[in-house]
């Protein structure tokens, strides 16, 4: 008879790996950090090389197993590579984080809540628009592809069979945060459905994929103007029904739920941790 695990025994890596896109910083190094804390091995992958190996580093530095790679999320081959390298260095995958992305900007208000003359519809830039789509949707199509590939291997290997997936999405996936730019809100509706479709068809192979949707977290995206202007962080503050923005630390226990056993019966989720911004700004955007 198979014995119970007990609940926090549940959240233990030891023993497995990650990999994570975007891991050079905000959201992606809390999903790489978490990973490390919980025993885990880490690929720390980014399109900035540099930043990626300065956290690998750091995380080595601090008594954990970490790699990096120099990957470009629009970039399927480098992608390819990078699970492959993955697999080469810890012989198998067990967690796949598909979080690179960014907006673009140019939403329908500016931050200041003026209308955006770039920000509608009828001259929206369609540079900006196959940016946002290439980095938010195709990069997260073709990093679940690949994970999807080498975590079905995984068995036939004679490692663990299955793994877990998750998606960095959105709260603009579900409501029209018209201070982001409209295709970042798109693609992000779009990896909303692209994961539920993948987590119907990988569920026959253990392998679970979520997302999780933050609402405002202090992090780089867009250049860092949040952290460059205090003014506009109070202003999201004040938009957030519990007050603030979100630190990336408050991402970690999500992250550690999705990733491991202790989210064992999860699959195709959209989680919100967004401070309740689902229910609507408390002033109007
Ligand atoms: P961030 O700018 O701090 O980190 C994003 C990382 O992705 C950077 O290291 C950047 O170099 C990397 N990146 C950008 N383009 C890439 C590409 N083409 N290939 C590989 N890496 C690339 O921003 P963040 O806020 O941590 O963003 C991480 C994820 O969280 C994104 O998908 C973003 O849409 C999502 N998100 C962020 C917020 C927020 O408020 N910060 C809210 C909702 C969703």
């Amino acid at each position: 008879m198979s014995q119970t695990p007990g609940t926090l025994e549940q959240f233990d890596l030891t023993g497995r790996s990650g990999l994570v896109t975007g891991a050079a910083s905000g959201i992606g190094l809390a999903y790489a950090e978490v990973l490390a804390e919980a025993g885990a091995k880490v690929t720390l992958t980014d399109v900035d090389a540099v930043g990626a190996e300065r956290e690998a580093k750091r995380l080595r530095d601090a008594g954990h197993e970490a790699r990096a790679a120099g990957v470009d999320v629009r970039n399927l081959d480098q992608v390819a590579r990078a699970f492959d390298g993955h697999v080469a260095a810890y012989g198998g995958c067990d967690v796949a984080f598909a979080n690179a992305g960014l907006d673009v900007g140019d939403g329908f208000w500016t931050p200041e809540g003026d209308r955006n003359p770039n920000g509608q519809i009828d001259v929206y830039s369609k540079e900006k628009w196959d940016t946002s789509i290439a980095i938010n949707l195709t990069g997260v199509f073709h990093t679940v592809r690949e994970a999807a590939r080498v975590m079905k291997a995984n068995e036939k290997k004679g490692y663990r069979r299955g793994g877990s997936i998750v998606i960095t999405s959105s709260n603009a996936a579900e409501v029209n945060e018209a201070i982001v730019g409209v295709p970042y809100m798109a693609a992000k509706a779009g990896v909303k459905h692209f994961m539920r479709h993948s987590a119907y068809e990988l569920a026959a192979y253990g392998i679970r994929v979520n997302a999780i949707a933050p609402g405002p977290f202090v992090t780089n995206i867009g250049d860092g103007w949040v952290k460059k202007n205090p003014a506009a962080k109070k202003a999201w503050d004040e938009l957030v029904p519990v007050g603030r923005m979100a630190e990336t630390y408050q991402i970690k226990p999500l992250a550690l739920l999705l990733a491991s056993d202790a989210g064992s019966y999860m699959t195709g989720s959209h989680v919100m941790i967004d401070g309740g911004m689902q229910l609507g700004p408390i002033k109007p955007l």
